[in-house]
């Protein structure tokens, strides 16, 4: 006889013997084993409940590093905007200042151009003096008058030259006739020659 053999024969022997304790201790059995049943439904209801409690602190966490990155990349763009920003001004004030310059530069070189422009009107009236200076130079002159006398239609003058009137007869219908073109004395009308 195997001792399983032997337990079911003491199991059979008690059921005869002691009825009511076997019914009895059935009952508890079956208790014990719904007990187990709940327990098992309580354990796998645990581990569920703890496997989902796993993924939303692991989502927690995700949550946390997304948002200390969010955080530090706000501080990077902000520090990169205030950066950003000072460089800005930087460059607008180069700008103007830039701007001031060749403003400035622009008012010189225009000055410059006045005072060349004024200087080579400068050196050409110098020239044109200078050229009516020396035409003067040419004219013989320090004898203060000279005396024209007519002659059949045209006036001798006293510095040995030739001049006709054209459209009047006289030098006296001629007032503005004043200085002598050829040797700059004032004109003085002679005896008519005869
Ligand atoms: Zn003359």
């Amino acid at each position: 006889m195997t001792p399983d053999e032997a337990i079911e024969q003491l199991h059979g022997m008690a059921a005869n013997e002691y009825p009511d304790d076997v019914a009895a201790v059935a009952v508890v059995r079956a208790e014990i084993e719904q007990l187990q049943a709940d327990l098992a439904t309580a354990r796998e209801t645990n581990r569920r409940l703890n496997r989902r409690f796993q993924e939303q602190e692991s989502q927690a966490r995700h949550y946390e590093r997304a948002t200390n990155i969010l955080r530090d990349v706000g501080h990077v763009a902000q520090s990169h905007h205030q950066r950003i920003t000072h460089w800005l001004d930087r460059l607008a004030d180069h700008v103007r200042e830039e701007e001031r310059k060749m403003r400035r530069e622009h008012e010189l070189s225009a000055a410059l151009h006045a005072r060349l422009d004024l200087s080579q009107r400068l050196v050409t009236a110098h020239a044109e003096i200078e050229s009516l200076r020396s035409e003067l130079d040419s004219r013989p002159v320090g004898r203060g008058v000279c005396v024209w006398r007519y002659d059949f239609g045209i006036y001798d003058t006293a510095c040995g030259e030739c001049f006709e009137l054209t459209n009047e007869d006289s030098l006296s219908q001629q007032p503005a006739m004043r200085w002598c073109p050829f040797c700059g004395s004032l004109i003085r009308e002679g005896a008519v020659k005869v």
